[in-house]
């Protein structure tokens, strides 16, 4: 099986009418970050959320984990719809902990166990590698206010594999975490107009993104939580340090056949 991530939602911290904020799924059952709506958001990708084994999540700002009640409550279902399902696991930083334990108190947890899916939650830190399957997910450092990760996905088989970077500054080390990958998806919240790095911020810009793609080698470049109308002026910045970028849609998805094989749906 090819290595594929579907695009549930592209958008900023604030999405408006019919958009979702930015979280992935990758080969139809690993959700990376929570949306808004995730759990609803999925399912327009042809995906039930009880299908959602393991959940990563970059980093506990509220845009990326303010979904997670909903699909929690969604998932409770996991064990009805498959017996074998085991529990879902969830992976991130340690902030991942209070997290989940205020989604479960949001839901009752301790009135209504019923409303939650047997989970286990797990710390992940970088260098660390964890094997689901076939896939191979490495875990690389952000540059980000608040403790945060960027994922790289590598199909053991074919070799194929794609880097999210999370919310994240430019910093050296992501160009060598993302070497060589075929496809990076980097966020860009920045305006292209900055004048740098805001360092309470701490995003990038189209061009820091761009960047990190011609420094890594990777071949292509797709760029994600940005504002609807920054689109054109940040996809033709970073066309200009690195000429294979898109923007990604919501609903999009990318299938990676192997090295330097990527397919957009
Ligand atoms: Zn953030
Ligand atoms: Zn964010």
């Amino acid at each position: 099986m090819a290595l594929e991530v579907a695009f549930i939602g592209v958008s900023s911290a604030y999405p408006g009418d019919g958009e979702e904020s930015t979280c992935f799924l990758v080969n139809g059952d690993i959700l990376v970050d929570v949306g808004f709506n995730a759990g609803i958001s999925v399912q327009a990708l042809g995906v039930a959320p009880t299908d959602i084994d393991h959940i990563f999540i970059t980093h506990c700002h509220h845009d990326h984990v303010i979904g997670l009640p909903g699909v929690l409550f969604l998932n409770s279902k996991r064990a009805a719809a498959d017996r074998e399902a085991g529990p879902l696991h969830l992976y991130g930083p340690q902030d991942l902990t209070p997290v989940t334990s205020a989604a479960l108190a949001f839901l009752q947890a301790d009135r209504y166990p019923q409303v939650v899916p047997e989970h286990e939650i797990h710390h992940v830190y970088p260098d660390e590698s964890i094997e689901i399957g076939d896939l191979r997910v490495d875990v690389g450092r952000a540059f980000h206010p608040l403790d945060a990760r960027s994922y790289r996905f590598t199909d053991t088989v074919t070799r194929g594999s794609v880097v999210i970077t999370g919310d994240t500054a430019y910093h050296e080390g992501l160009a060598e975490f993302a070497k060589d990958c075929d496809v990076l998806i980097h966020e860009a919240a920045a305006p292209p107009t900055a004048s740098g790095i805001n360092q309470r911020y701490l995003h990038s810009r189209p061009q820091d993104a761009a960047r990190v793609a011609q420094e890594s080698s990777t071949s292509s470049l797709a760029l994600v939580h940005y504002q609807t109308d920054q689109a054109a002026a940040m996809l033709s910045r970073a066309k200009e340090g690195f000429p294979n970028t898109r923007v990604a849609r919501k609903g999009q998805r990318v299938k990676i056949l192997g090295p330097g094989q990527a397919a957009w749906v």
